[in-house]
């Protein structure tokens, strides 16, 4: 047994590390050993259970109805009644389908959506069918435009959409005006909380002033709220709030039409483990309002201090002024932020690369964790020492009738052959191992038109997931 948890160990030696606050993207690190270790108990003690029926495990009931309870308190929803789901992308798919079943009548349903808005509405436009129909946001200060949002409504539209705040670029929308102008139509209005829910609410309480979010604002009817984020809960864990039960309904499923036990489901899985539940309703309780507050006063003082600094090194600026705890970072024309980010990674540093979108340049995601906060300082100096590698470097140059050929390609009609080509191109030709340094790889997709990176990415992960004896 022990070897068998030894090679499990060895394998991780490859991954990026989950704590230590070094990763500033895909793991939220509280920093709090403790509060670790009560999360990982609670997965073990309940890795077994089924939430398919919360008649037969009671205690997922009573567990699942305490986290909502709290994320209700938290977001002022007196009458809210919610869900815990896998994931910020299952809270998204959900509200999605449930806007969409709640209006039986509209033939063809459409959500209208910022451009900044998360891809899982994409996702979910996609498997359920609903229109998303994109408004560009300010260009200026990248929030959603609500009059803009207004105007694009019809009678398809069966939700809105604004995010607090936006992953890509940390900007809360104006959410007031949204919700304003959906409800005056009769539709409904998410608010993507996902990152911000669990943060936005403790800085309020801590004296930050912070733009109005959730159910205080007339006309949000649901809100999306993470916990595997700044919950900072063990992975697997979201939740989605509705205003009142009736808007919740729709999202309920049962079937009784087939010879087994009639199904009755209020996510999309079904059979699911209680260990994610359990393990943030432990973390939750541990950490409480107090930790809570600290812990978010803390990450976005650290923000608010890393905005400043990159705003001092020469050919570095941030996107937005950060309203919680995430900050996007964008270069000038002598370093490219690819080549940026692997010079982070070379100093022992993760952060996420984003790619031009419309008429934004390429930038870097940071989200930061509280455990980040006490290592701000060796964080600043690797970032300073980045952007000047990054400038001798100099930007990765793309020929140019490269980048004119990726305009040209349809991806629609390239074969498993023209990809295997155009993935060797891209530095992608061999799932074995990643190239070492990914500039070359992201500057090269950087060109490429939105579709085009993705036929790339998904033929990529089509010779990547291949099984092995
Ligand atoms: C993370 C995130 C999501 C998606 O959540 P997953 O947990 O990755 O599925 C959706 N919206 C926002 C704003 C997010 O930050």
């Amino acid at each position: 047994m022990s070897d068998v948890l030894a090679r499990l160990r060895a394998l991780q030696q490859g991954d990026l590390p989950t704590h230590g606050g070094s990763t500033l993207a895909y793991v939220y690190d509280s920093g709090l050993a403790e509060a670790d270790d009560i999360g990982r108990q609670a997965l073990a003690l309940y890795g077994a259970t089924n939430g398919l029926d919360p008649t037969v495990f009671p205690s997922l009931r009573t567990l699942e109805n305490e986290v909502v309870g709290w994320a209700a308190r938290l977001l002022q929803g007196d009458d809210a009644v919610g869900t815990v789901t896998s994931g910020g992308t299952e809270s998204i798919l959900l509200v999605v389908q449930t806007a969409r079943d709640a209006s039986p009548g509209v033939a063809q349903p459409s959500m209208v959506l910022p451009s900044t808005a998360h891809a899982a509405f994409h996702k979910a436009a996609h498997y359920f069918g609903v229109r998303a129909i994109v408004v560009d946001v300010d260009p200026a200060t990248y929030e959603a435009r609500p009059e803009a949002m207004a105007a694009a409504c019809d009678e398809s539209t069966v939700l809105v959409v604004a995010s607090a705040p936006s992953y890509a670029h940390g900007v809360v929308d104006p959410i007031p005006a949204i919700a304003e102008a959906a409800s005056a139509r009769g539709i409904r209005c998410h608010v993507d909380a996902c990152i911000g829910g669990w943060v936005l609410p403790y800085l309020r309480a801590d004296g930050v002033d912070v733009a109005p979010l959730d159910f205080a604002v007339p006309g949000v009817t649901s809100i999306s709220v993470d916990l595997h984020k700044y919950a900072y809960t063990p992975k697997g864990a979201s939740i989605l709030l509705h205003r009142t039960p009736g808007l919740r309904r729709a999202q309920y499923f049962a079937h009784a039409d087939w010879p087994g036990y009639t199904m009755l489901n209020s996510t999309t899985q079904s059979t699911k483990s209680g260990a994610p539940l359990a393990a943030a309703w432990a973390v939750i309780q541990h950490i409480g309002d107090d930790g809570y507050q600290r812990l978010a006063r803390t990450s976005y003082d650290a923000t608010l201090r890393l905005a400043e600094a990159a705003e001092s090194v020469d050919g570095l600026t941030v996107l937005a002024r950060p309203a919680t705890t995430l900050i996007a970072l964008q270069s000038d024309e002598r370093a490219d932020v690819f080549t940026i980010a692997d010079e982070l990674g070379a100093r022992g540093w993760f952060v996420q690369p984003q790619l031009s979108f419309r008429d934004q340049p390429a930038s870097l995601h940071l989200s930061m964790s509280a455990a980040t906060a006490p290592r701000l300082d060796d964080l600043i100096t690797a970032l300073g020492q980045a952007v000047a590698a990054a400038q001798t470097a100099g930007p990765v140059k793309i020929a140019p009738e490269l980048a004119e050929a990726a305009q040209a390609i349809d991806p629609a009609l390239l074969d498993e052959a023209a990809f295997d080509g155009l993935l060797e191109l891209a530095g992608l030709g061999t799932a074995e191992t990643l190239p070492d340094r990914m500039a070359p790889v992201n500057a090269l997709l950087d060109i490429a038109p939105p579709r085009l990176r993705e036929a790339l990415l998904i033929a990529y992960l089509d010779r990547l997931m291949r099984p092995t004896s």
